[in-house]
């Protein structure tokens, strides 16, 4: 048994209601029944010269030191970014993004606040001219697949 969202196979997480069985693991984005035939999502490939990038202001060297050692970690582990509002946290992953988008891969930055992901899908359009940046978020949930994906962590 494999959850088709979250690929669970876990039985533990597995639960059989009046309608079948579902997955409890990914059950905050909402019920997926496992009898589900869901369509495979075919996504377009990464945008060409989407990994080009350029910030309105330049790292300093603390923040280039991080911006580096973040973009050598991401590759074998989480990595978690504690900094205060307004210290760049942002700019601080620029170099990781163009460096997974480069390797052909899609970003996607969740958040919890819709006015946060519009503001920073701006941010980060103009950082990355070449790359299709888009806001998953309440109104704007037409298009879901882009280079750079900016969402909510709640649906719409
Ligand atoms: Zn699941």
């Amino acid at each position: 048994m494999q959850c088709p969202r979250c690929l669970n196979t876990d039985r533990e997480y597995f639960y059989k209601g009046s309608r079948g069985w579902y997955c409890r693991k990914c059950i905050s984005f909402g019920r997926v029944m496992l009898e589900e035939e869901n369509e495979p999502v075919s996504l377009s490939p990464v945008s060409e010269g989407s990994e080009e990038y350029t910030l309105q202001y330049p790292l300093t060297k603390a923040q280039e030191k991080i911006a580096v050692r973040c973009a050598e970690l991401i590759d074998s582990s989480d990595v978690l970014l504690h900094c205060v509002c307004g210290a760049g946290k942002t700019e601080l992953v620029v170099m990781s993004i163009a460096k997974m988008l480069k390797e052909g891969k899609k970003v996607c930055f969740a958040i919890p606040r819709r006015q946060v992901v519009l503001e920073l899908r701006e941010r980060l359009a103009q950082y990355f001219p070449k790359a299709k940046v888009i806001a998953v978020c309440g109104g704007h949930t037409d298009v879901t697949d882009g280079d750079l994906i900016i969402c909510t962590t709640h649906g719409v």
